[in-house]
């Protein structure tokens, strides 16, 4: 069964950007996709009308089978099955790391700081567990902004997998980091998803770690999807 499945989306930002142009994606279980593109290719653009983060102009997102009816309660219920990983990582600085973790718990595009409160031992557990899966075992009690890079994006990635997605998007969660960090911080990624069967999509321009990761690889360029195969079929000129 399709996880998403996206049909003829076009997104015009106002009158003078068409930044896609009719894309069709149709992401599988156990699928780990790269997106690549050169900057303002529509990659990011794309990510966001996959989580409803933005209105699409046409055409139409389908999550297990079901199109997006544009209810809030259809949304909420579609985010919470969808994890988000950022570029700039969108943690609460002043939280804790294990705070921010629990944010994936309630939807933390909504989520304040300081309602520890409301998280369950069983919620409280799984954080830490996950905390530790990610190698940030000694940094649980620290504030999110004592953390390098690397380790921030290692709480972003908690933060998802706390939601038990369906599937993972991920919007260029590297192009921040050092050569060393990103290669950690992949590999994470990587390992948590295959080993619990979440479907993947992420946006690189690296790509490098593209061929690397990705079972199959899909090219947008000007909007357009120019691409989509396996690593090895890539040619030189995407
Ligand atoms: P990428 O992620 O591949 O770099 P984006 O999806 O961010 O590409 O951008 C695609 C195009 O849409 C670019 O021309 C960009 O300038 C434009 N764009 C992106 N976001 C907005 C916005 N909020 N308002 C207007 N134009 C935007
Ligand atoms: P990031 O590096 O985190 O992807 P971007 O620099 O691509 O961030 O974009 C930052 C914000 O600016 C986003 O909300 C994006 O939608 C918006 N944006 C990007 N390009 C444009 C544009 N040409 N006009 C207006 N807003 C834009």
């Amino acid at each position: 069964t399709a996880i998403l499945k996206v049909e003829g989306l076009v997104k015009a930002y106002g009158a003078g950007t068409l930044a896609l142009k009719g894309i069709d994606l149709t992401v599988e279980e156990g699928e780990f996709i790269a997106v690549i593109g050169p900057s303002g290719a529509g990659k990011s653009t794309l990510l966001r009308c996959m989580n409803r983060l933005i209105e699409p102009t046409e055409g139409t997102v389908s999550f297990l089978g079901e199109p997006m009816n544009g209810s809030k309660s259809h949304l909420r219920r579609w985010r919470s099955q969808i994890g988000m990983i950022f570029q700039h990582y969108n943690l609460v600085n002043r939280s804790s790391v294990l705070e921010n973790a629990l944010h994936g718990r309630l939807g933390y595009m909504s989520s304040l700081a300081g309602v520890f409160s409301r998280y369950s031992e069983e919620d409280k557990r799984a954080a830490i567990e996950l905390l530790v899966r990610v190698g940030l075992q000694n940094e649980i009690y620290k504030r999110a902004d004592e953390l390098s890079g690397g380790q921030k994006q290692r709480v972003g990635i908690a933060r998802a997998l706390m939601q038990k997605p369906k599937l993972i998007l991920a919007d260029e969660p590297i192009a921040s980091l050092d050569p060393k960090s990103s290669a950690v911080v992949m590999d994470t990624i990587y390992d948590n998803c295959t080993s619990r069967g979440i479907a993947c999509l992420v946006n690189l321009h690296q790509v490098e770690a593209a061929k690397k990761y990705a079972t199959r690889i899909v090219g947008i360029k000007g909007g357009e999807k120019v691409f989509d195969g396996k690593p090895e079929e890539l040619t030189d000129e995407m």
